[in-house]
């Protein structure tokens, strides 16, 4: 803010010999996090990173007026050296394939006009305008969408299940419960293009016959609340939202609702008991929200990232969707890329791109020791090796390794972690985080805890690998939600992949 106000000042203040003054505007994230501030001058693109405001006179002198760009600010690569000028020749960003961050970084999120203007609401209108109901879901089960917010169960047949559901009214719930440590892809996507999820639930609601929607979003997400909060409200204003919408007679009304910031809100069934007022706890699996969700009616729940794809199925097609991924897995995925790696942010690229080319090629790779694991999936996720470094990044691939999709947290690690306090630091998370219901749960990762802590902490005894299999096992098995049900998943995986680190941490006590 500071930066964008001193640009504005030092525009004032030169003497610009121009027919149209250059205008200051205030984007969401650009996604590049380990270069910020950002400043991009358009229409050339000239990049610009780590800005501070004491920057503005010279931006505006060199870049403006005399048509130069300014050297010291530009981005260098972190190995080579090599100067970029423009954002398009930068690797980290021409490497990805941008179709959820399509708009994030070029549009103001304040300003539907200027969503509008870079092709929002298109795929509502077209939905709308020419498509029935039973139309729009046979389209999104055909591209292949499914889930970003860990489940990776298919939209398209979420949608359906919703849409058959017997009682009235249904409900159209979007999930920006994001509580991954590492993990803010929702949040950008929130605070960076708020109109483009309010048009994917739209299209949503109209698709399984739904009148009403909240945003259940973190109450530590305030920007993303303060432009949810503005898109909304001009929405309606441009009739995108509400009664009537674009005059076809499709009523929808979206509500936010803030979550206290329990993880274990962000599972369906705890999700929907928050909304209503009651204490998050999840409900027994075989209860399925579609037919039984918000007050035990039909509610269709996806997260920010899905319904942020929703818009882009339908004004482009399924085809043109399908034709990006692998077989099962399909479109792109966002990745907050953040940990031990040189070049930190928000990364799109085609489901199947291989953890090499995120960490490698797109992340610049470690900042000074060897890559030694990533850690995917947030805190229920597992540490993939560096042998697996070419493995394609899909819903099944990352699973097969023992970790697993989640939402899209990806932290790199070098030589110097240790994997058993990796283990140790999510397991922690998750007791915190437990909602104490089921004993497998409560005790169980309590108890995994209590073993990794003594292991790091030098008491360590022989049998101990072993017993925290044969407990993680129970845990998995037995617990009532998805949250037990993947706790172990980071011990399981260091096991399996870095066994001899536990091992010479009980033999050597340190
Ligand atoms: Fe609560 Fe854990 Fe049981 Fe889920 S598994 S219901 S978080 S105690």
């Amino acid at each position: 803010a500071q930066v964008a106000e001193a640009l504005e000042s030092a525009i004032a203040a030169a003497d610009l010999d121009v027919a149209v003054r250059p205008v200051v505007k205030i984007t969401g994230c650009h996604g590049f996090c380990s270069c910020g501030p950002l400043v991009v001058i358009h229409p050339e693109g000239i990049f610009y990173q780590k800005v501070q405001p004491s920057d503005a006179e010279e931006i505006v002198q060199e870049s403006l007026i005399n048509g130069r760009p300014v050297t010291r600010l530009l981005y260098a690569d972190p190995g080579t050296k090599e100067k970029f000028v423009r954002v398009a020749d930068i690797p980290f960003y021409n490497l990805q394939e941008r179709v959820v961050l399509r708009n994030i970084g070029h549009i103001d999120p304040t300003d539907i006009t200027d969503a509008i203007a870079a092709g929002g609401y298109q795929g509502l209108a077209k939905a709308l305008g020419e498509m029935t109901p039973a139309e729009i879901i046979e389209e999104v089960k055909s591209s292949g969408l499914r889930g970003r917010g860990g489940g990776g169960f298919p939209t398209g047949l979420k949608w359906q299940s919703c849409a058959k559901a017997e009682g009235e009214p249904k409900y159209v719930i979007c999930n920006a419960d994001e509580g991954d440590p590492g993990a803010y892809m929702d949040r950008s996507i929130l605070e960076g293009d708020p109109f483009s999820v309010l048009e994917g639930m739209t299209i949503a609601a109209y698709a399984v016959g739904a009148r009403h929607g909240f945003v259940y979003v973190r109450n530590e997400y305030p920007l993303a609340v303060v432009r949810l909060v503005g898109a909304i409200k001009q929405a309606k204003q441009y009739g995108l939202l509400g009664e009537n919408i674009l005059g076809l007679g499709f009523d929808f009304d979206i509500k936010i609702s803030t979550g206290a910031g329990a993880f274990v809100c962000g599972e369906s069934t705890a999700l929907m008991r928050s909304l209503e007022g009651k204490v998050g706890r999840p409900r027994a699996k075989y209860i399925h929200t579609v037919e039984h969700g918000y007050r035990d009616k039909p509610s269709n729940l996806n997260n920010v990232e899905t319904f942020a794809n929703v818009p882009m199925i339908i004004k482009n097609g399924a085809q043109w969707f399908a034709s990006m991924g692998t077989a099962t897995s399909k479109g792109t995925k966002v990745f907050s890329l953040v940990g031990n790696v040189k070049n930190t942010g928000l990364v799109e690229v085609p489901m199947g791109a291989s953890l090499r080319h995120i960490v490698y090629d797109v992340g610049g790779g470690t900042l000074k020791k060897a890559f030694k694991a990533v850690q995917s999936g947030g805190p229920s996720g597992g540490c993939i090796p560096a042998s697996m470094l070419d493995i394609p990044v899909d819903y099944e691939k990352l699973v097969e390794t023992g970790a697993m999709m989640g939402s899209g947290g990806m932290i790199v690690m070098d030589q110097d972690t240790c994997m058993v306090d990796v283990a140790r630091y999510f397991l922690e998370f998750l007791q915190e985080e437990s909602c104490g219901q089921c004993t497998p749960c409560r005790e169980g990762i309590k108890r995994l805890l209590q073993i990794l802590t003594d292991i790091c902490q030098g008491r360590g005894r022989e049998g101990d690998i072993e017993l925290l299999q044969e407990l993680s096992a129970t845990v998995k098995e037995l617990s009532l939600c998805g949250l037990g049900g993947s706790a172990p998943n980071p011990v399981l995986s260091t096991i399996r992949y870095f066994r001899d680190e536990y091992e010479s941490h009980i033999r050597d006590k340190f």
